[in-house]
């Protein structure tokens, strides 16, 4: 039941390493590659990636689900789509990683 093992895509806003997976209404969604701890994510935020056979499914039943790990959508950590104004008011490990993306987008951008 984890999403180890698959090879992330590079996100083509921001450049940070993304996994498409399909919500159970059949829409692509990306999230971030990397989970987080649980309790680190408001319940509003958690997802569950699941393989299932060639597919990656994502699901927003981790309440209701005992997890270690959950995922996140990348519309939430993403640089270039979360605006300035609306940092201050992140989860500290959503925050955290932004802020993690952003620098090294401007890394690879100063390269
Ligand atoms: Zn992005």
């Amino acid at each position: 039941m984890s999403a180890a093992g698959l090879t992330p895509s590079p996100c083509r806003f921001c450049g940070a390493p993304i996994l498409w997976a399909q919500t159970k209404n059949g829409r692509a969604m990306p999230v971030d590659a990397a989970p987080f701890p649980r309790d680190q994510i408001a319940p509003s935020g958690r997802w569950r990636l699941v393989r299932e056979g060639g597919a990656l499914r994502v699901f927003h039943d981790v309440a209701a689900i005992e997890v270690a790990e959950v995922w996140v959508a990348h519309f939430a950590t993403c640089p270039a789509k979360v605006p300035s104004a609306k940092r201050g008011g992140l989860e500290p490990a959503i925050r955290e990683r932004l802020a993690y993306y952003e620098a090294a987008r401007a890394a690879e951008r100063g390269a």
